[in-house]
C-alpha cells in the first residue's frame, strides 16, 4: 500500500535490481573472501547512470537531485542485499552528493563531478577520529592556512570506502579559538603527500565494506580544495545529517524486510513435530509482531522521504527514523536468526550474515544514543 513512489521511480528499481542480480549477487562470496567490493561494480554502476542522480546533468549526473525518492529507491535496493552495499555505495553516491554538488565552486564541480558521476573519482567522509565520534564539535584534526594551501595534520578512523577513495571530505580545525565555528571541511586527494592510510578494520560483520584509518602527517592541501565556507564545517555537517540519517533508516529498515520476508518462507517450509515451525503460535504471533513492526516503521520512513523531498525533513524527525528504524531492525534480524534455529548461526546463511553486518546500524552515523538526545532536547528536556 506504499503510495510515494511513481512509475520513473518503480523503473529505476528495476535497473537497480537488475544490476544487483548480475553484478554484484554472483560475486558476493568473492568479495566477502576478498574483503573488498571491486571498481569494477562500481565503474559499472555508474556507466548505468546510478552513482549521479543527485548530480546535475551537466556534470554527467541524472539531474534528479530534487527527487530524493529517485535516491531512496536505490537506498531500499542496495540495503535489502546487504549492509556492505548499501553503506559503501549510499556514502558515495548519497551522503557525500550534497557536499559535493552545494558546497562546491564550479571549479571543483568541473574537476570532480564527472569522475565522481562515472565511479573513477571514489569518495569517503572523514569525520570520526580515534578520540571520538559523537562529540564531533571536539575534533582534533588541524588545518593551518599557509599561503594558498593548508597544512593538514591528524587522523580519521572508521571511515567507510577510506581504503579505496580517491577524494575523502576532511573535517579539521581551522580555527582552534572558536569551538564548532572553527571547523572546516576539505578534499582531501589520494596522492598528496603525508596522506596515508591504515590496514582495512576487521569488523564484526562487512567484512567486503572497506573501513580504514587515515592519517594526515603534513599534507599540503591547496585552499582549492576547501569544501564550503572556512569556519562552517560544523554547521555544514549538521545541515546534511538529516539526508544521511534518513539515508541511513532505508536501507537499515530494507534489511529487515528482506530478512523478515525470507523467514516467513522458511517458518512455513521448515518441519518440526510434524507441522511448519511458522504455524506454532507463538512463532506465527512473533511473526505477526514483526510484520506490523516493520510496516508500521516503513510509513513513518516513508513520510520522512516524502518529507526531505519536499525540503521539510527535519533533524528530529530524521534521528527518529534513524534510531527506530535500527532498534526495530536489531529485533526482527534477531528473531529470525532464532526462527532459522542452527542455521541461523552459520556465516554461509544470508540471516547469520545480515545480523553480524546490521550490529553498526545502532552505531553509526550517530548512535542510538546521541539521536535520543537530539529529539530529547526538542522535547525541551
Ligand atoms: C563500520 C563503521 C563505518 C563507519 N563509517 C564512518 C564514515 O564513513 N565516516 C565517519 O566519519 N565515521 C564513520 N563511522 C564512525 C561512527 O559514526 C562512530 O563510530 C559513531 O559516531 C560513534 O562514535 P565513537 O565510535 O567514537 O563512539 P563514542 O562517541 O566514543 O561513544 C561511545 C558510546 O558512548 C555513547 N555516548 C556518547 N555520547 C553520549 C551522550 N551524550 N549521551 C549518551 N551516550 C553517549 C555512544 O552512544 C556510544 O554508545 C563508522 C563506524 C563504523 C563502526
Amino acid at each position: 500500500m506504499r503510495s510515494l513512489y511513481e512509475p520513473e521511480h518503480e523503473a529505476l528499481r528495476e535497473s537497480v535490481r537488475e544490476f544487483i542480480d548480475r553484478h554484484v549477487r554472483p560475486h558476493e562470496e568473492q568479495f566477502i573472501a576478498d574483503k573488498a567490493i571491486p571498481r569494477e561494480v562500481w565503474l559499472e554502476a555508474g556507466k548505468q547512470g546510478l552513482l549521479g542522480l543527485q548530480v546535475p546533468e551537466e556534470y554527467g549526473g541524472g539531474g534528479v537531485g530534487h527527487d530524493y525518492r529517485f535516491t531512496a529507491v536505490v537506498g531500499e535496493e542496495a540495503g535489502a542485499f546487504s549492509t556492505a552495499l548499501s553503506s559503501c555505495w549510499g556514502i558515495h553516491a548519497d551522503i557525500n552528493a550534497p557536499y559535493l554538488t552545494k558546497l562546491t565552486t564550479e571549479e571543483q564541480r568541473q574537476r570532480w563531478l564527472p569522475r565522481y558521476c562515472t565511479g573513477e573519482l571514489w569518495t569517503a567522509i572523514g569525520m570520526t577520529e580515534p578520540s571520538g565520534g559523537s562529540d564531533l564539535a571536539a575534533l582534533r584534526t588541524t588545518a593551518v592556512r599557509d599561503g594558498d594551501d593548508w597544512i593538514l595534520n591528524g587522523s580519521k578512523t572508521f571511515i567507510t570506502n577510506g581504503y579505496s577513495a580517491d577524494l575523502v571530505i576532511v573535517a579539521a580545525r581551522t580555527d582552534p579559538s572558536k569551538g564548532a565555528r572553527g571547523i572546516s571541511l576539505f578534499g582531501v586527494e589520494a596522492g598528496m603527500e603525508g596522506f596515508s592510510r591504515g590496514r582495512k578494520l576487521d569488523k564484526v560483520g562487512q567484512p567486503e565494506s572497506d573501513t580504514a584509518e587515515l592519517f594526515f602527517e603534513n599534507v599540503r592541501v591547496p585552499h582549492a580544495n576547501l569544501i564550503g565556507q572556512e569556519g562552517q564545517g560544523f554547521i555544514h555537517m549538521m545541515q546534511h545529517l538529516p539526508q544521511e540519517r534518513i539515508g541511513n533508516a532505508i536501507s537499515t529498515l530494507a534489511l529487515a524486510r528482506s530478512i523478515l520476508a525470507e523467514t516467513v518462507q522458511y517458518a512455513k517450509d521448515r518441519k518440526a513435530f510434524g507441522q511448519s515451525i511458522g504455524t506454532f503460535q507463538h512463532n506465527k504471533f512473533l511473526l505477526a509482531e514483526l510484520t506490523t513492526k516493520v510496516e508500521v516503521t516503513q510509513a513513518y520512513v516513508d513520510q520522512c522521504i516524502v518529507a526531505h523531498t519536499a525540503g521539510r525533513l527535519t533533524p528530529v524527525d530524521a534521528a527518529k527514523a534513524k534510531w527506530w528504524t535500527a532498534q526495530v531492525q536489531s529485533e526482527v534480524l534477531d528473531h529470525c536468526v532464532q526462527l532459522h534455529g542452527g542455521y541461523g548461526y552459520m556465516r554461509e546463511y544470508r540471516v547469520a550474515r545480515a545480523w553480524m553486518d546490521a550490529r553498526v546500524t545502532k552505531i553509526w552515523a550517530g548512535s542510538n544514543e546521541i539521536m535520543k538526545e537530539l529529539i530529547g532536547r526538542d522535547l525541551g528536556l
